[in-house]
């Protein structure tokens, strides 16, 4: 899923019954498994200088790579880290690792040959899911649908959620720019099969 998707669920989800300072956790927490994946994307594109395709068909394969991320999409060590922060009185460590979990958990069924290691160090399981978020080739116009769909509905609690107008601006350019991509890319595709 992409990491926006992430912020904006995980606080329709987790920020019901939260005061507003806990807000921040919880969109700390739903970006932070992706955080290795920026940094890779960083270093491989202004300091190696790689061409997007090798980027992302090799470069992100490396074990360095997978593993890190593989440890930040971890439930199991979210979960540790959730009974260490509540025995430790950590509430806004709590967030990020309750967080942390439900954006492995919208991972899990929309990955295709991407699909995270969400119970490393324990196992190198990797569930293959038939339905991709991105890829055309494994069903990626569901995926993408479905994506859109939640983070739309999400949209409206989240609204009520956020105080600041800036933060409510970014929402609804984030489900803008998901729109028109979504209607860019598979539009034609979907106005052809209406159109039989
Ligand atoms: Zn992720």
């Amino acid at each position: 899923m992409n990491t926006p998707s992430h912020a904006i669920i995980n606080l329709a989800i987790l920020g019901k019954h939260q005061p507003s300072p806990a807000t921040i956790p919880i969109v700390i927490g739903a970006i932070l498994p992706d955080l290795p994946i920026f940094i890779f994307y960083f270093w491989a594109k202004f300091f190696l200088r790689l061409p997007e395709k090798q980027i992302w068909s090799e470069a992100y394969y490396q074990p360095f790579w997978q593993n890190i991320t593989a440890t930040f999409h971890s439930i199991p060590l979210a979960v540790m880290g959730v009974a260490v922060a509540h025995y430790c009185g950590w509430p806004a460590v709590k967030q990020i690792c309750l967080s942390a979990i439900l954006h492995s958990l919208c991972d899990l069924p929309l990955h295709n040959d991407d699909a995270h290691r969400h119970f490393f160090p324990f196992s190198n399981y990797r569930f293959i899911s038939p339905v991709s978020y991105w890829n055309p080739r494994h069903n990626g116009a569901i995926g993408a649908l479905i994506e859109l769909l939640a983070v739309l509905a999400a949209t409206f609690p989240v609204l009520g959620l956020i105080n600041s107008w800036a933060g409510k601006g970014i929402v609804i350019v984030i489900d803008l720019v998901y729109l028109i991509g979504y209607l860019n890319f598979y539009g034609r595709a979907i106005w052809g099969v209406l159109k039989m």
